[in-house]
């Protein structure tokens, strides 16, 4: 370790500096007894190369970290290193529209930067994620129908592969690495420095929602599931249901300002709302106000499938409220996502589900999940989405990639021969 402490730029934190116990912790507390050997507060990308060199010839696990959301807490390798890249973060949106972005940005610093230049593109909600984290493995957010996937959005990327080379990629440099990184997950190929994004002019937007008492949660994914299937790609939608005290909302955005659509929606739904709400708003602060919570770190387990078909509403909404600190969102996918490239499989998805349970102990929040994952897999299919990365999704490589399985692995084969990168749900 000493070796590579000379080596960097940035500080090396070992277990007995006083700096390590904060360093090591990541945004879910349910992983901070692990001990990583060390975490490199990296300045440059010389010092990410430094790192994977280490980490390679010394054989020890390594994982980069960017905003520390991973549900596993896969930044947070037990006795390995981590490369902390979040120093690496700076946003320059360019004259062509195009928004360059650290390796380290977490998602507020990205929709400042591009909502102050007048452009707008979709990455996910909570500004605390890590741009790096939530764009590997696709990254979905409120304006996913009308602009796709952050993946979608993405041109290039510069990375540090397992042999400690810094290489640029993009549709004609290295392009079976670039498809790789759109969707095939965090932490797989290499250590990303930077993305290059496209951005589009921004528009009016019209944030929503529909807010109704519990028991008409069926008759929202009633009507929701139908008028989600007629609604042009600028409405992006979500459904909201269970804690924190029985929520059953209904909500999204809207890319304009017409909201016919959502008269539409709240009168199939038939029952009278507790409260509509509609803002027009800028980007900037569309993006504001879905940010949910101020960054304090949080305890929660959570399991995604793909909706791939019609559901029962009833028997849908009992399901992913069977106990009571469970909560689901039910996102909107088609428009654009259906028709983005990359390695990203889920493209017929009408919608990701997610369900999180907030219960006192990982284990007692997994025990609860089991039946919810099991029950929506004989509905929907046995898939999930890598970034609600799921320790406990069974035959977890073929349920996040699908058919981009094969192709990922012969991509992590010729850039990771070794396997230096290897993880417990790693490729
Ligand atoms: C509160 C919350 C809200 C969320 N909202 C959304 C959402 O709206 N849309 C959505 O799609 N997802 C969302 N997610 C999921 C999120 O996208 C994933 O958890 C994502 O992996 C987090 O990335 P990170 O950089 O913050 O996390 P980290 O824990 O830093 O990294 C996650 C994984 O990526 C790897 N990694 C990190 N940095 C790099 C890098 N520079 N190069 C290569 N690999 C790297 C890590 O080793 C780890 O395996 C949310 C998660 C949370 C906790």
């Amino acid at each position: 370790m000493d070796d590579l402490a000379r080596a960097l730029t940035g500080r090396l934190l070992l277990p007995a500096d006083s700096d390590y116990a904060r360093a090591k912790l990541a945004f879910l507390t349910w992983y901070d007894n692990r001990r990583p050997a060390a975490i490199a507060l990296c300045e440059s990308v010389a010092d990410v190369q430094r790192c994977v060199e280490f980490a390679a010839t010394q054989g020890i696990p390594v994982a980069a970290r960017s905003g520390g959301h991973s549900y596993a807490g896969y930044s947070t390798p037990e006795g390995g290193l981590i490369i902390d890249v979040s120093r690496l973060d700076t946003v320059e949106v360019r004259e062509d529209g195009t928004v360059v972005v650290g390796g380290g940005a977490l998602l507020a610093g990205v929709f400042e930067a591009v909502g102050r230049a007048g452009r707008m593109m979709s990455a996910g909600t909570c500004p605390t994620v890590g741009v790096a984290g939530l764009t590997l493995g696709g990254g979905i957010g409120a304006l996913g129908r009308k602009c796709g996937l952050a993946s979608d959005q993405l041109v290039a990327a510069t990375l540090v592969t397992a042999d400690g080379v810094l290489r640029t990629v993009s549709d004609t440099r290295e392009p079976e690495l670039f498809w790789a990184l759109r969707g095939g997950g965090g932490g797989n190929f290499g250590v990303v420095t930077s993305f290059t994004f496209r951005t589009i002019p921004a528009e009016p937007l019209t944030v929503w929602w529909l807010d109704y008492t519990t028991d008409t949660q069926p008759a929202i994914l009633d009507a929701w599931q139908s008028w989600q299937a007629d609604v042009p790609e600028e409405m992006w939608s979500q459904c909201r249901l269970g804690m924190p005290e029985g929520v059953a909302q209904i909500g999204g955005c809207l890319v304009g300002t017409d909201t016919s659509d959502i008269d539409d929606l709240a009168r199939r739904i038939g029952a009278r709302p507790r409260e509509r709400v509609q803002r027009e708003l800028d980007f900037l602060d569309t993006m504001r106000c879905f940010a949910e919570g101020n960054g304090e770190r949080v305890a929660f387990a959570s399991m995604s499938r793909m909706l791939t078909g019609p559901m029962d509403p009833q028997a849908m909404a009992e399901l992913v409220t069977s106990e009571p600190r469970m909560w689901c969102l039910i996102d909107s996918f088609g428009g654009a996502i259906a028709r983005g490239e990359g390695a990203f499989p889920h493209r017929d998805a009408i919608a990701s589900i997610q369900v999180t349970n907030r219960a006192d102990t990982v284990e007692q929040a997994s025990r609860e999940l089991a039946p919810v994952r099991d029950q929506l897999g004989q509905w929907f299919g046995a898939n999930g989405f890598v970034n609600y990365i799921d320790p406990e999704l069974p035959d977890w490589r073929r349920a996040y990639y699908g058919e981009s399985l094969p192709r990922l692995e012969a991509v992590a084969r010729k850039y990771d021969p070794d396997r230096v990168f290897a993880f417990p749900q790693g490729i």
